[in-house]
């Protein structure tokens, strides 16, 4: 068997609970709203691994963490297996970029192209030589044809996917390992989403870039990903190769999502009727927090959280659907199988 290769960003137990004040007066409360909780994650050289889930999953967040934007509660952050200095200096961020949601939003529209992408150039030191050379290199490498057209033009003057292979041009710039695209199409026409996503595929497999691709959109993660880890209200609850995740979906969360999105090309998940919406983060359920949405709750999901449980090689769930029965017993009566503990299937086969 062939060792796994180190991940080039790892995220391991992170945790992030932003505060904020409830009521009023002399009854005011500081509050943690629990964004992230105990999320691990791992990004590899020329890999896309997908972050899916419903709005206010807690997935931006992860992302914001594994770019250092926001430090995590607890946890750590690993770039090339040693961990990531605090805050964000140069070093960090010339390794670690981002892609944003709103192209429009993240180019400021009184600057052309080429000032876009000359000026990170010149921050981090690659502006020494032909600059003009350097950004028709990055417009031929997001497909921006031909390059002296583009240079010179507004934001404006583009559309919204060749605005986002601006942004996409502007990050590659300072020469990355690690693009964290967040919700990269999702304000991309349809009709041009389709382009966005081929250049990210072929910045991962020409250029060996590891990308996290955070989206609600399980299809295209599907479509995109070579990895799809499912969140639910700050919580990792499946993790696999996307074919297999989506083919042989383990968790009752991700059937639900991929209930929501039919495709004629696999096989149909169990149908869930939509029972109820994601809950406040403010106070989530106790136990397993998709309990209250669930159509295969039990007594111990409502008390405890379930652990992790791995059901196939690379495919990691967290239901007590995959523990047995004599286990779960054992649980209840306090032998610790609970969050945070991890069942290996697979070996116990074996
Ligand atoms: Fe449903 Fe229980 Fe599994 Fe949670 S742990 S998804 S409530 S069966």
């Amino acid at each position: 068997m062939t060792k796994p290769s180190a991940p080039i960003l790892e995220g391991q137990n992170l945790v992030k609970h932003f505060w904020v004040k409830q009521g009023r007066g002399p009854f005011a409360r500081r509050a943690p709203i629990r964004a992230v909780d105990n999320v691990s994650i791992r990004l590899d050289a020329g890999k896309v691994t997908a972050l899916v889930g419903e709005s206010g999953a807690g997935k931006t967040t992860v992302g914001r963490l594994l770019a250092q934007v926001v430090r995590p509660d607890a946890g750590r952050v690993l770039l090339d297996g040693k961990p990531a200095p605090a805050g964000r200096p140069r070093s960090y961020a010339a390794q670690v970029q981002m892609v944003f949601q709103d192209p429009f939003a993240s180019l400021n529209p009184v600057h052309r192209v080429r000032h876009h992408l000359a000026r990170p150039l010149q921050i981090h030191g690659f502006g020494t030589g032909d600059v003009d050379a350097a950004v028709a290199d990055l417009l031929r490498r997001v497909a921006l044809k031909p390059p002296d057209q583009f240079a010179s033009k507004f934001p404006h003057e583009l559309s919204g996917g060749q605005r986002q292979r601006v942004a996409i041009a502007r990050a590659l710039a300072v020469r990355p390992h690690v693009l964290i695209a967040d919700e990269p199409v999702s304000m991309l026409d349809v009709s041009i989403r389709l382009g966005v996503l081929n250049l990210l595929a072929d910045l991962r497999d020409e250029e060996r870039l590891a990308i996290l691709y955070v989206t609600h959109d399980i299809a295209s993660a599907r479509y995109l990903a070579d990895t799809i880890s499912v969140m639910y209200a700050g919580q990792l609850v499946e993790s696999a190769p996307s074919e297999r995740l989506t083919d042989s979906p383990a968790h009752p969360y991700t059937q639900l999502l991929l209930s929501a999105a039919p495709d004629p090309d696999r096989p149909a998940p169990p149908h869930l009727a939509g029972r109820g919406a994601p809950p406040s983060l403010l106070a989530p359920p106790s136990g397993c927090r998709f309990h209250p949405r669930c159509p295969y709750a039990m007594d111990i999901c409502k008390r405890q959280a379930p652990p992790s449980v791995t059901v196939a090689d690379g495919h990691v769930s967290a239901c007590w659907l995959h523990v047995d029965a004599a286990q779960r017993t054992s649980s209840e009566n306090g032998v610790p199988v609970g969050a945070g503990s991890h069942i290996d299937k697979e070996k116990q086969k074996r």
